[in-house]
């Protein structure tokens, strides 16, 4: 029995043609029709969020987006705010993904104002962090994750209360798309860390109940071992969630 409700939620990235992803959706409905107590998310791309809203139907998959403007609507070429989300029925967003940070120049500073917009909106956060291989081999882990967790959820510390709701993700950058995963216990530790941090900036409730995802290689084979780690709470899935059997498989973890 878990104390928090487990999540698997899956990052398609700019991939998959609309039937595509309309038919990955009716694999992971029939194949987990029966699996009670996993929240399951998918985050499409922008263009496909209506199709996929339709093939979710009554099938309880949680919509969310990629990635937001901070800003309610204005001259933003190329961008979507998170009421344009809701528009289209998301209840989540993915914000500061590693690649956000890395290929588009995302600061901590842009996530917090991205934080604070989708938290005005009732948009629930998935705010990522996570260090580079270079951070993690000079020791610096710890401190540029809370530097991170400071920073992308200023907001939250200066009115001190972070929603429950908010949920948090380490994605150790040298693990995401490369095959590579931390270790259950590398990846507990952090976990771990990351709750401290809430409950020293926040409370203890609120450090009790906030979800904290894992993402980077996440797949079938090592699901259930991170997913046994007291302080891991689901996980972030890249590339294994554009198949459905896969997806399905990390859905049916064995707790
Ligand atoms: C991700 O991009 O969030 C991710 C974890 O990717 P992958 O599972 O492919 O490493």
């Amino acid at each position: 029995m878990f104390e928090r409700t487990p999540m698997i939620a899956g990052n398609w990235k700019m991939n998959l043609r609309p039937a595509e992803a309309v038919k990955l959706i009716e694999t992971i409905s029939l194949g987990t029709g029966d699996v009670e107590g996993v929240d399951i998310l998918v985050a499409p791309p922008f263009t496909h969020l209506g199709i996929v809203r339709q093939a979710i139907g009554n099938s309880g998959i949680f919509l969310a987006g990629q990635n937001m403007h901070w800003e309610a609507s204005g001259a933003y070429t190329g961008e979507i705010s998170g009421r344009m989300l809701q528009d289209a029925t998301c209840t989540h967003v993915i914000l500061g993904h590693s690649e956000r940070r890395e290929l588009f120049k995302e600061t901590d500073e842009m996530v917090n104002l991205k934080v604070k917009a989708a938290s005005f909106l009732g948009l629930i956060p998935i705010v990522c962090v996570g260090e580079t291989l270079a951070q993690r081999e000079a020791g610096h882990t710890f401190d540029v994750l809370k530097e991170q967790l400071n920073q992308s959820l200023e907001n939250f510390r200066l009115d001190q209360r972070m929603p429950t709701s908010t949920i948090l993700a380490y994605e150790p950058v040298w693990a995401i798309g490369t095959g590579l995963t931390a270790t259950p216990d590398e990846a507990q530790d952090v976990h771990h860390f990351i709750r401290e941090w809430v409950e020293t900036v926040f409370n203890s409730g609120t450090a009790t109940q906030v979800r904290i995802l894992y993402g980077g290689s996440v797949k079938p084979g090592n699901v259930s071992d991170l997913m046994s780690q007291p302080d891991i709470d689901g996980a972030l899935v890249g590339g294994a969630s554009l198949k459905g059997d896969s997806f399905v498989d990390i859905i049916r973890f064995q707790g």
